[in-house]
């Protein structure tokens, strides 16, 4: 079986195929396809990833998974929020858009750090499906102005884990993807895909 993963991002890409793999499905990115990227004109994670995911089945006639994250700041209103990919304009590369962050952040010196990571994980059977299975996750953390840590990606070297009293680029891929949005998300995903694989499996 073969599913299309609706996501350009590499790193992304990387995380969920690890979480994946045990599904016994062949997950391929869209880009294996040439499919073009999916306008994101939702206002929530779950519209995005919708999007995403009906673009990427009805351009490939596969079944699709796609993810939509980012970043929720408390004291910026929970901002950039769906708009973490651009926080720092159309293009921008992970070092702009943390350095829009720190720069935000630092106009404001005693307001509080929280932020939380969100993950929303939609798969699809078809384009037409008229039941998504729709998953969310989320992790909380703080914003230190000091990035610390070479792994992950995105914000990850500014997102500071107090359960794991380090950043998210200091932790191995195993321990965020225990504890991460995205693992907590693909997690409960799981368990849906795994139950309804055994269905497909008994009733053919
Ligand atoms: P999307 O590809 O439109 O869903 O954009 C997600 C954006 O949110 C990424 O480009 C990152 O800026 C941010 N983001 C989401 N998940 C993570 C993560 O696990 N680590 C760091 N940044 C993340």
């Amino acid at each position: 079986m073969e599913w299309v993963l609706a996501s350009g991002n590499q790193k992304k890409l990387k995380e969920l195929t690890d979480i994946l793999a045990p599904l016994g499905v062949t997950v391929r990115p869209q880009s294996d396809f040439a499919v073009p990227e999916a306008e994101e004109t939702g206002l929530t994670f779950v519209e995005n990833a919708i999007l995403k995911a009906r673009n990427a089945a009805h351009h490939t006639g596969l079944p699709a998974i796609s993810d939509d994250s980012g970043l929720e700041v408390d004291a910026l209103n929970g901002a950039p929020g769906i708009y973490s990919a651009r926080f720092a304009g159309a293009g921008a590369s992970d070092a702009d858009n943390n350095r829009k962050l720190t720069e935000s952040l630092r106009e404001m010196p005693n307001a509080s750090r929280r932020a939380r990571y969100q993950c929303v994980i939609v798969f699809m059977r078809h384009a037409d499906d008229p039941v998504p299975v729709i998953c969310q996750g989320s992790w909380e953390g703080e914003i230190q102005m000091t990035p610390t840590g070479e792994g992950g990606f995105g914000y990850d070297p500014h997102f500071f884990v107090p359960e794991a009293g380090c950043s998210a680029a200091e932790m191995c891929a195993h321990d965020k993807h225990r504890l991460s949005h995205r693992g907590k998300a693909l997690s409960q995903f799981m368990t849906i895909a795994k139950a309804r694989l055994i269905d497909a499996a008994n009733t053919n």
